[in-house]
């Protein structure tokens, strides 16, 4: 296994649409777990192709630590409810914004072995799923966040809030 840079917010790649993977090969297999071990390292809990150069349709999302779950092809079949929760990004690294998600889903997708199933995911799990699956459309969470700020304008927020 091994490191990949992790593209960063400004590189155009960030805004493509990504195409599918026609075959889960050795190659992919193998770019799922350097992609897992660069989400790590980053202390991530997602990571998608387009975020370590490769434009397909893949991502590595875990959400608890132990619980990987390896997406290919993915596709969301329903959404349900609505939640808002703070999000951030290894792509954009310092910033964290208020993002509205589904609080539920069903997503179908291939595994490492090509097979195709299909989970049911909800909150923080649903949100995790629904930003991965974003990247593969060109979309950052910035792009849909109500608010975006540092940890520490957040912080500065909460205080005034709590002052109130
Ligand atoms: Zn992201």
């Amino acid at each position: 296994m091994a490191l990949r840079n992790v593209v960063k917010r400004g590189d155009p790649i960030l805004k493509k649409k990504a195409r599918p993977v026609s075959e889960v090969t050795d190659r992919i297999r193998m770019t799922m777990e350097d992609m897992l071990e660069t989400m790590r390292t980053d202390q991530g809990v997602g990571i998608a192709g387009p975020q370590v150069g490769v434009l397909r349709r893949m991502f590595v999302a875990e959400p608890e630590p132990g619980r990987v779950y390896y997406m290919i092809n993915p596709e969301i079949l329903s959404k349900e409810g609505s939640e808002l929760d703070s999000e951030g990004c290894l792509s954009i690294p310092g910033l964290y914004g208020i993002v509205e998600r589904p609080s539920k889903i069903t997503m179908k997708a291939q595994d490492l072995n090509g097979d195709l199933q299909e989970y049911t995911f909800e909150g923080f799990d649903a949100r995790v799923m629904c930003h991965e699956y974003d990247h593969l459309d060109g979309i950052l969470f910035t792009d849909k966040a109500k608010e975006v700020h540092t940890e520490a304008e957040w912080e500065a927020i909460r205080e005034q809030e709590n002052n109130k």
